[in-house]
């Protein structure tokens, strides 16, 4: 096989890249975009339109990552447009509470289970933090339990052992987080339902909260076993600890209502992202009204932000919502992502390569694994450079999957059977040439 790199960036990307490095760290303002996990350099964007990106050197490839995650109705989704447009007519940013912000609050309140009141934020960083930050507020309690492979943003106390583009450059821990910042955050084994036990018997009343991804998509996609969920459920009810939903990446995604409606298990808090700003920078977070009442002004505990509920975001936002409420199209995603699965496991046993594909929904990740993944321990296990090879493959062919092995894919309502069938005889190909 030849170098996959000579599929790689463009001239006009590999200048780009050159000038971007000049200017900020690796080149980029988040790190999976450096494409580090499999060396080359990162393609430039010039736009995008339904289920295609296109690049500065002017090729177009099929996007699985769909800005990793947000864009669930496509690029450019007209009736978001629209709303974008409209909202920039009347101003950017007032800084004064708008009624459009009180119906984005309604539609994620009718939407998602455990949301009875809602803060809307910038970031599902800022809204993994301010959870966190209310569920101690609300408890009076300090310890936090995370799961390894779980990325919950950058938040200090919760780049302990996280995913992601963490995980894929190889520094769980960051540099810059004090000890004293992680010391009340507890790490266990996802999937693992016993440890979580364990924990509370050894800490009983201590422990403020439990965050997990209740799918994770940031160790590839990973599914909760039942008895997890149910174990985390139970053992933070008799506890009085907060169960909190990251749903960052699920929200919107799996069902309107999330993860949450998916497995029928509500948690005390759920953080929201990506969709439910429609491709526009906005975050939220929610859950009981008695917890969410702690909240400055109705409460004591402090969260605030200069652009918290932008006009223009929540126009985004709004019209993404409402788009998936009137028309959902988590069947149409189930129908598309079987189709994808197959196609990709039926290739990878054909050319005989250690494979396994997990899937939820329109969350999906091939491994190159023997074995199902169910924890980071087995994720950690893949074989990488074998990833490498097929995500350069995939490039030259045409198709634009995450740049790591822990990132989930993604596709939404524009892709079609015709481009999941492109897609995987494009796989049948690289895979072929992968031993
Ligand atoms: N939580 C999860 C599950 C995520 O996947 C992410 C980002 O990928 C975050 C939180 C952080 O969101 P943001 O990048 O918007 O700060």
């Amino acid at each position: 096989m030849p170098d996959p790199k000579t599929f790689a960036a463009g001239p006009k990307s590999i200048a780009a890249f050159q000038t971007a490095c000049q200017l900020m760290p690796g080149g980029v303002n988040s790190p999976a975009r450096a494409f580090g996990a499999v060396g080359g350099t990162p393609l430039f964007i010039d736009r995008a339109e339904g289920p295609y990106l296109h690049d500065i050197d002017g090729r177009r490839f099929i996007d699985y990552i769909g800005s990793w995650g947000p864009m669930i109705l496509g690029h450019r989704p007209p009736e978001v447009i629209e709303a974008i447009s409209k909202a920039l007519e009347r101003g950017t940013s007032f800084g004064a509470p708008t009624e459009a912000e009180s119906r984005l609050a309604q539609q994620i309140i009718d939407a998602v289970p455990s949301v009875e009141k809602v803060r809307l934020v910038n970031s599902g960083t800022e809204a993994t933090m301010s959870a966190i930050r209310v569920a101690r507020g609300a408890t009076g309690r300090h310890k936090v339990i995370k799961f390894e492979g779980n990325y919950h943003g950058h938040v200090d106390s919760l780049l302990v052992a996280a995913g992601s583009a963490a995980a894929t450059l190889g520094v769980p821990d960051s540099p810059g987080v004090t000890p004293g910042a992680s010391q009340d955050t507890i790490v266990l084994t996802y999937n693992d339902h016993e440890g979580v036990s364990n924990v509370f018997a050894e800490h009983p009343g201590e422990i403020a909260a439990v965050i997990l991804e209740p799918v994770v998509g940031n160790m590839g996609c990973v599914a909760p076993t039942a008895e997890f969920l149910k174990t985390l459920r139970e053992t933070t009810q008799r506890d009085g600890a907060v169960l909190i939903f990251d749903e960052v990446m699920t929200g919107f995604r799996l069902a309107l209502g999330g993860a949450q409606e998916y497995y029928g298990v509500t948690p005390d808090m759920t953080t929201l992202g990506k969709i439910v700003g429609g491709g526009m920078p906005l975050g939220a977070y929610g859950g009981r009204a008695e917890i969410m009442n702690q909240v400055l002004p109705a409460g004591k505990v402090f969260q605030a932000g200069t652009l918290s509920g932008n006009p223009v975001a929540v126009a985004a936002g709004s019209a993404t919502l409402e788009r998936l409420a009137k028309q959902p199209p988590y069947e149409l995603l189930e129908s598309l992502g079987q189709r994808l699965a197959e196609g990709l496991d039926a290739a990878a046993t054909r050319h005989g390569v250690d494979h396994v594909v997990q899937r939820v929904g329109s969350m999906m990740t091939l491994f190159f694994h023997h074995g199902p993944v169910s924890s980071w321990n087995e994720a950690s296990q893949c074989d990488r450079e074998r990833f490498s090879r097929y995500f350069w493959g995939m490039i030259g062919e045409g198709v634009y999957m995450p740049c790591s092995q822990f990132e989930a894919l993604f596709f939404g309502v524009t892709h079609t059977e015709a481009m999941i069938d492109e897609t995987i005889a494009a796989a049948d190909k690289v895979l072929g040439r992968l031993q």
